[in-house]
């Protein structure tokens, strides 16, 4: 493994760091309840693509891919300092990626410079399938699990807590049901006493067939996460949303913007 072999002080990237996606694998099977309407398979079946089948996109290496011309010729074609984002249309710990998953480590390890950030539903996977110098978790990756409901919080929650990461990030979304994250604030407390989770997002179901959100899980939610001092994102509030007793549809451009005009964040 090498590891920012290209940058030193006196050659840093000229250009403004980015936000990129890096899909290095397309395809993937239903985990649980919240890949019921998951917008990869809906895209592919559009286009009579059968989205089970797992295969390597033709970006795999996108993260170490040099320019070949111009003024930034033998530059990283993605800056330095860049935010990547991976696998939106797969899991990262997919089973049939195993063979992958080596070299896209590599990959990350190279462009330590970047930071990268990884979503699964597969947290019993994860330990198994670490780099060896994985250690106590790379700063610059970070890996964060689904829990759309209170049965996956019980499930996933336990195994991902007790993995060795810089920092545990969840995601309640689709947000399907109230989820009480108490036990595991207080359950799993890092060194220093404090909550080994560090942020939380939530956010409701988008699409066609979208499930209800109530708002009131978002609430207990947030308000769990503000008096432990943990992180707090309300990405979107779904198509559907129930606040006040009264149900809400919520057009696809309105679902980010009044998710933060909530004033919930604290990211
Ligand atoms: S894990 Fe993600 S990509 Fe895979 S089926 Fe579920 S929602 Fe879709």
């Amino acid at each position: 493994m090498k590891q920012l072999s290209f940058f030193t002080e006196e050659n840093m990237d000229p250009r403004p760091p980015m936000s990129a996606n890096w899909n290095l694998w397309h395809g993937c099977t239903k985990a649980s309840a919240g890949c019921l309407h998951c917008y990869m398979y809906r895209r592919d079946e559009s286009i009579g693509k059968d989205p089970s089948v797992v295969q390597k996109t033709e970006n795999f290496d996108l993260p170490v891919r040099i320019l070949k011309s111009g003024k930034n010729k033998g530059l990283y074609k993605i800056p330095q300092g860049s935010h990547i984002w991976t696998c939106f249309s797969s899991d990262f710990f997919h089973p049939v990626a195993d063979d992958w998953r080596e070299e896209a480590w590599d990959m990350m390890y190279e462009r330590s410079d970047c930071s990268f950030f990884i979503i699964t539903k597969r947290p019993e996977r994860i330990a198994e399938h670490l780099p060896e110098n994985w250690g106590k978790g790379w700063e610059h990756v970070t890996i964060a699990v689904t829990c759309e409901n209170q049965e996956m919080a019980d499930l996933r929650l336990p195994v991902y807590l007790s993995l060795p990461l810089f920092k545990h990030s969840v995601m309640i979304e689709p947000m399907l049901t109230a989820v009480d994250l108490q036990p595991y604030i207080e359950g799993y407390r890092a060194e220093d006493g404090s909550p080994v989770i560090k942020h939380v997002s939530v956010g409701g179901e988008s699409g066609p067939e979208a499930r209800a959100c109530d708002y009131t899980w978002v609430e207990a939610v947030h308000k769990q996460c503000i008096e432990n001092g943990i992180s707090f994102y309300y990405h979107q509030t779904g198509a559907i949303l129930i606040k006040d007793g009264k149900l809400y549809n919520i057009p696809r451009k309105q679902q980010h913007i009044q998710a933060h005009r909530a004033g919930l964040d604290t990211t």
